[in-house]
């Protein structure tokens, strides 16, 4: 499974193409604009992008799905309970001072038990609540995509909309904290990870 990163949006997100090179199968994890270097390597490499999948529901990681879904032909998914950051986009934005015409639509969602797979591996579903309501990690054979759970040496600020920082902890400790130490972990922003790093060296988490 290959990984390239592009870092996107109004505050440099990072959004994940995962693929296949056999089966040309991919995946695009978070979506912070219509990327033209996405879509140029997405043609060229020939790859299917199956699905959208975001990890929350805030702006910087979700801007750029209406135009990305209809560019690659591709349902966008979030956890239900992320619709209200979806559905106030353009008032969240206001406060950060950046203007948008309208929120994005999102109509697909992540409980509706549907089966995700990039060629034979499945993509499993991590429910990690604490950074918003319904936040999830994304995991890919040793790959930890986390959203704005887990950074390299941090955590994602729990002072939004839908924030909780002992629900963070929970999530970072119970469940990501009992994944292999050898997974990487990339995250929503910033440089990747290991898990095994973090359990030694994130100091926000004290468990
Ligand atoms: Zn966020």
């Amino acid at each position: 499974m290959i990984v390239k990163t592009y870092i996107a949006g109004p505050i440099q997100a990072n959004n994940y193409l995962v693929y296949d090179e056999t089966s040309k199968e991919a995946v695009l994890i978070d979506c912070s604009e219509k990327k033209q270097e996405l879509l140029d390597d997405i043609k060229n490499l020939g790859l299917n992008v199956k699905y959208i999948l975001l990890t929350h529901g805030h702006f910087d990681h979700v801007l750029g799905v209406n135009d990305m879904q209809k560019e690659l032909n591709a349902p966008a998914y979030v956890d239900r309970l992320d619709i209200p950051q979806v559905e106030n986009t353009s008032a969240i934005m206001a406060a950060f001072g950046i203007q948008v015409a309208k929120n994005p639509e999102i109509t697909h969602f992540l409980d509706e038990n549907e089966n995700f797979t990039i060629a034979d591996t499945k993509i499993n579903i991590l429910k990690t609540p604490g950074h918003t309501e319904g936040g999830v990690c994304y995991l890919i054979d040793d790959k930890l995509f986390s959203g704005d759970t887990l950074f390299c040496e941090s955590v994602g600020r729990t002072d939004l909309m839908g924030g909780d920082f002992n629900k963070l902890h929970k999530s970072v400790v119970e469940v990501l904290f009992n994944l292999d130490e050898d997974i990487t972990v990339y995250p929503g922003h910033g440089p990747s990870t290991t898990i095994g790093y973090e359990k030694k060296n994130n100091e926000i988490i004290h468990f």
